[in-house]
């Protein structure tokens, strides 16, 4: 992708670090003391059970709609743990939901000028139809913006939302779930869309389930278990690891 749709203007190495960012709710603590740092230019997989903490994970991570009760998130050399979300976003730090949230009553195009309407760098929001369209022809959705979203297939909206989150050219998208319900074949057509978008210069961070999304995708992973990294490194490694064979098979499998 050309001009201002990739990101990161070199300097440090890391891009996104979270310092023993911690969260609870009541007496659960859903996220408990994580610390992990994504480098620039990578796509750091991130998996677990269900429940893990993965999703509330980001939500910490982009301040939506929680913050965390302790720990700091360091993203592109700036404390941003009390930032809002949407300075956040300004900043750079994009992300899809585990749902597919599209605007069902309006077309392609107009979901996606949302989308370029919250976060990007510029100081004043401007309608930009060309980098939309830019967006759109990423996705591969460029042939009709018209098209209302409600008709749209699952593979397309999620191409949709990730268009929504590209738009406005993070440096950073972090990805909840983006294989999920989709068959084998669509699962290789998102595998190749993502990795357009890692060309592109985006750094990525891929909450996943379905592994064979990391083992393609992922420089390096993690896995959580309730609300702790038991493990990260290189995909091969990690998901031979006795520990997370038996964080989702449960004890005795490994
Ligand atoms: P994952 O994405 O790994 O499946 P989540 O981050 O969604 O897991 O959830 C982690 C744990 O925190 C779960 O037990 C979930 O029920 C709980 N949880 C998540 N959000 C809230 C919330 N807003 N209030 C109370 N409990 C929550
Ligand atoms: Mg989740």
């Amino acid at each position: 992708m050309s001009g201002g749709m990739s990101g990161g203007g070199g300097g440090a190495a890391v891009l996104l670090a979270a310092c023993d960012v911690g969260k609870s709710f009541g007496s659960l603590k859903a996220v408990d003391g994580v610390s992990m740092e994504v480098r620039r230019g990578e796509v750091f997989g991130l998996a677990g059970p269900n429940g893990a903490g993965k999703s509330t994970l980001f939500n910490l991570l982009t301040g939506i709609p929680i913050r965390p009760d302790t720990g700091k998130v360091i993203f592109d050399g700036q404390e941003i743990q009390h930032r809002s979300p949407r300075w956040i976003a300004k900043a750079g730090l994009k992300r899809t939901f585990q749902t597919e949230a599209v605007f069902e009553s309006l077309t392609v195009m107009e979901n996606v000028r949302v989308g370029s309407a919250y976060g990007g760098a510029g100081r004043a929001v401007r309608w930009a139809p060309a980098r939309c369209r830019e967006a759109l022809e990423v996705v591969e959705l460029g042939g009709d913006l018209d098209r209302p979203a409600d008709g749209l297939s699952l593979i397309d909206r999620k191409r949709l939302m990730i268009a929504c989150a590209l738009v406005s050219g993070p440096s950073l998208l972090l990805l909840d779930e983006p294989a999920a319900g989709l068959d084998p074949a669509d699962q290789d057509a998102l595998i190749r869309l993502l990795s357009r978008i890692r060309g592109s210069g985006v750094t990525m961070v891929i909450i996943e389930h379905v592994l064979s999304v990391l083992e393609a995708l992922a420089d390096r992973m993690a896995v959580l278990d309730s609300g702790r990294i038991i493990v990260t490194g290189g995909p091969a490694e990690v998901l031979s690891d006795p520990r997370v064979v038996e964080a989702y098979l449960g004890p005795g499998a490994a």
